[in-house]
């Protein structure tokens, strides 16, 4: 498919990050909605970006966002993507609160498969898996999003971080390599978020600098989930993705076979009743 800009209709606004904003349009000829990613780019590395985006037509899982296309205009480039109604689970905690706990299984299940997919087929790592790139449709499904496919791109990124909120793990901190063990930090701070509607690591009522933050994620005894309040597999499985050294903490794959995540994906109806009781309330 080769998608021009004209083709597009441009329906609304869904939001904006770091790294662009991104619409949701219509691609006419096909009648096919879609997010439209508007990224701004160097134009000396735009033709190695676009190169680099092309591994995403190969990426196809049901735990991972579709890619229909990518084209440049002047200094910016435009990634088509599959198009998630309900949209991502920041948005979502932020407006519905806490997520139920049958709902992140589901969310931790397909996280598991797509990083298992990526890394296995693609021998790509996500590198930034956090609510936002986590996203949702009204068919209950629960994909990701937005990982390190294109080498130029995240180095283009990475000079712009503004964020308050930090879902990197402590040996990134300390500058070692990527490990897919690093999502898995990643995921854990996620799953704690959203459980709780709230990010973990910044201390109530304390004014921290990001800095300030990253020391204390990297070195000091980090909160945990209450075993009264959750089900003490859950607990037990956010403690594990949250083990500081990466050695003694599982990749994805393993912990596809943990206690949590086992039956997980047999709970996708309580995700619909979920749903369905999020549009009662808006
Ligand atoms: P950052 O730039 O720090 O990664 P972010 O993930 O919030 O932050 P974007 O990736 O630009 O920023 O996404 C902005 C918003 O657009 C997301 O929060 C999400 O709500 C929405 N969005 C992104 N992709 C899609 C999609 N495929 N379908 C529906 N909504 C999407
Ligand atoms: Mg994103």
């Amino acid at each position: 498919l080769n998608i021009r800009q004209e083709d597009l209709k441009i329906i609304s606004e869904l939001g904006s990050g770091a790294s662009g904003t991104v619409s949701k349009v219509l691609h006419v000829p096909t009648n096919t909605l879609m997010a439209m990613k508007v990224v701004r780019i160097e134009l000396s590395v735009r033709q190695q970006i676009l190169k680099e985006l092309q591994i995403l037509y190969e990426c196809n899982s049901p735990f991972i966002v579709s890619f229909y296309g990518a084209f440049p205009q002047g200094n910016f480039i435009k990634i088509c993507l599959e198009y998630m109604d309900l949209g991502s689970f920041d948005s979502i905690y932020r407006k519905h609160g806490r997520v139920p706990i049958d709902v992140l299984g589901m969310l931790t299940f397909s996280v598991l498969q797509g990083l298992t997919y990526l890394y296995n087929t693609h021998r790509i790592m996500h590198r930034d898996i956090k609510p936002s790139n986590i996203l949702l449709n009204s068919s209950g499904e629960i994909k990701i999003c937005d990982f390190g496919i294109s080498k130029e791109m995240i180095n283009s990124i990475a000079n712009t971080f503004v964020g308050t909120a930090s879902y990197m793990s402590p040996e990134r901190m300390q500058g070692s390599n990527y490990t897919v063990k690093s999502d898995v930090w990643s995921l854990g701070t996620t799953l704690m978020e959203l459980a709780t509607a709230r990010y973990p690591f910044r201390p109530e009522g304390e004014n921290m600098s990001i800095f300030e933050m990253l020391d204390y994620i990297a070195n000091e005894q980090l909160p945990t989930l209450d075993p009264n309040v959750f089900p003490i597999e859950f607990c037990d499985f956010v403690n594990t993705c949250l083990i500081k050294d990466p050695v003694n903490r599982p990749n994805p794959e393993a912990l596809l076979s943990h206690r949590f995540v086992k039956n997980a994906h047999l709970k996708r109806r309580n995700v619909i009743t979920w749903i369905a009781s999020l549009d009662l309330k808006k």
